[in-house]
């Protein structure tokens, strides 16, 4: 074992989305002491290798079959388009990516004189992080400040044959398209690698516990989504319980589950994928060690609004909180606090704003959602003060095509002034669309304002300025 004797200013568990961010922040703009630990020999996080940029590049070729199969709806021939998607040929396209991408992460770190440590972090006391090297050795290292940024991990649930299933890690492991899949969970996870799969080709059931797919979001997006991955064939199977997993003689995989009141279904495919949640990555830290708090039910590290967690100098952020995980909040969340520490005085209440923050969910069509639902509206300032509007209408793009996919938007406002406090789109083109009304959210738009801007004609966009 060595311990160092350098104290550093600041050292950083986690070389994913939040980790990086804020050690570059640190030593690249103002210049502090910086040692950043991944364990994983790659750099990233989930977001690089297992999350954001391949399940985007899937997404993107998932969309491109959509094109084809258009395309003769737009004069291109009038026959069906033959060509067939090669998934081994583009995995390795794929994670040719990723790894050009690790490389850049590498080389910025270097950039920005932020010292690579690989090793998996664990704490010995509040000022000191014990890293366990590939080699073998351990070394200790001493920081002023330590920021806790590990991620988090796919979950699943504990029943007979679970094992045989994948998570969204091993998805991107998949060497050969599955024909048949089940796709276990309706949250982002489970609708976007739904989506891919089916758009694809693959046959996808979706096993939802609930009546509902993307519980948290507005109806307005979970209903119309629901509707449209049934009608381009999805099948789902709501209100049922996956009991168990076994391997057949055929090789396959039996899914016995319950449906309703039908309690002894089974469905036989070749690939199962647990979308059934994640968990923050904090079992080996020794969290108590150092003294620092976290939430009885999944172990989030329990942080005030400045991302201190219950022990002066330790920080943590990112989805080892469990609040927005999503990558520009940890980006942002990180870069925020490092200018909070290092950056002087005119930093010194730097912190995220977490409110109203826009996410968008890469489905087919992909949706969007910024700030409060309707329901949660109505919770919050009473239903005499909510008023919604809503506009539901097919692309021009679908006036081509036989198949008319949906568009439905919904605008959440608040009291006499119209404050718009909810922004909810599905329809093709919401990805895109979402970012500039974020902007306009956080300027505190009203409704008056959105009707003040001259649409763009023709859009989709159109609709959120001209909307009755
Ligand atoms: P991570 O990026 O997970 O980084 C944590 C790092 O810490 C990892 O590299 C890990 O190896 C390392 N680590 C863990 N423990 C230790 C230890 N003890 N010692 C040393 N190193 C350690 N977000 C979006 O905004 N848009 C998307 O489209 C999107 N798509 C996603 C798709 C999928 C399939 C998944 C799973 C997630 C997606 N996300 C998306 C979420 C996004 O990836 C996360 O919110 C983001 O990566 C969180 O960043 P983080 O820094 O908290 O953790
Ligand atoms: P979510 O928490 O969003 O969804 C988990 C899903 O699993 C829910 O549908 C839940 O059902 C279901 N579930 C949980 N336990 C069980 C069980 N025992 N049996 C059956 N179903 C179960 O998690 P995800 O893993 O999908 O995503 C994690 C986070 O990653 C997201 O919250 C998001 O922040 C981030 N992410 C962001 C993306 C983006 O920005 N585009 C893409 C992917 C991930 P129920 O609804 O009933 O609770």
């Amino acid at each position: 074992m060595t311990v160092e004797d350098k104290v550093y200013d600041y050292l950083v568990i986690g070389g994913g989305s939040g980790g990086l961010a804020s050690a570059r922040r640190a030593s690249g703009i103002h210049g502090a002491s910086v040692a950043l630990i991944e364990g994983q020999d790659r750099l990233g996080g989930t977001c690089v290798n297992v999350g954001c940029v391949p399940k985007k590049v899937m997404w993107n070729a998932a969309s491109i079959a959509e094109a084809l199969r258009d395309a003769k709806h737009y004069g291109y021939g009038d026959q069906d388009n033959t060509a067939t998607f090669n998934w081994p040929l583009f995995k390795q396209k794929r994670d040719a990516y990723v790894k050009r991408l690790n490389g850049i992460y590498e080389r910025n770190l270097g950039n920005d004189k932020v010292e690579h440590v690989q090793g998996w972090a664990s704490f010995v006391d509040q000022h000191t992080v014990r890293v366990q090297r590939p080699d073998g050795q351990a070394v200790d290292l001493k920081a002023k400040h330590i920021l806790i940024a590990p991620g988090g991990h796919p979950v699943q649930p504990d029943i007979p044959g679970g094992e045989l299933a994948i998570n969204s890690d091993r998805f991107f492991d998949l060497e050969d398209q599955p024909q048949r899949v089940a796709v276990v969970g309706t949250g982002y996870i489970g609708i976007e690698l739904a989506g891919i799969f089916n758009t694809l080709g693959t046959k996808t059931t979706v096993f939802s516990r609930t009546q509902h797919i993307l519980r948290s979001f507005d109806p307005i997006i979970r209903d119309n989504l629901l509707k449209e991955m049934q009608t381009v064939g999805v099948d789902f199977a709501l209100e049922s319980k996956v009991h168990s997993l076994q391997r057949s003689a055929s090789g396959c995989i039996e899914v016995r589950y319950s449906e309703g009141a039908e309690t002894d279904k089974v469905l036989e495919v070749d690939c199962v994928l647990w979308a059934t949640g994640r968990d923050p990555n904090v079992k080996s830290l020794n969290l108590g060690g150092a003294g620092v708090q976290s939430t009885a039910e999944r172990g989030h590290i329990i942080v005030d609004e400045y991302q201190n967690t219950s022990v002066p100098g330790l920080y943590a952020l990112g989805d080892v909180c469990g609040r927005e995980e999503l990558t520009p909040v940890a980006i942002a969340a990180g870069r925020k606090l490092a200018d909070r520490l290092f950056g002087g005085d005119q930093f010194k209440t730097s912190k995220l704003d977490y409110t109203n923050v826009p996410t968008v969910v890469f489905s087919h069509p992909t949706a969007g959602a910024l700030g409060l639902t309707e329901p949660q509206a109505r919770a919050q300032y009473g239903d005499d003060q909510v008023k919604v509007y809503t506009s539901k209408f097919v692309n021009m793009y679908f006036s081509m095509l036989e198949h008319k996919e949906p568009t439905a938007y919904k605008l959440v406002v608040v009291g006499a002034e119209e404050k718009v406090v909810g922004v909810h789109l599905l329809g093709r083109g919401s990805d895109e669309i979402l970012q500039g009304f974020g902007v306009a959210l956080k300027m505190g738009a009203t409704k008056k304002d959105f009707d003040s801007c001259v649409a763009i004609h023709p859009t989709a966009a159109e609709e959120l300025v001209t909307m009755r």
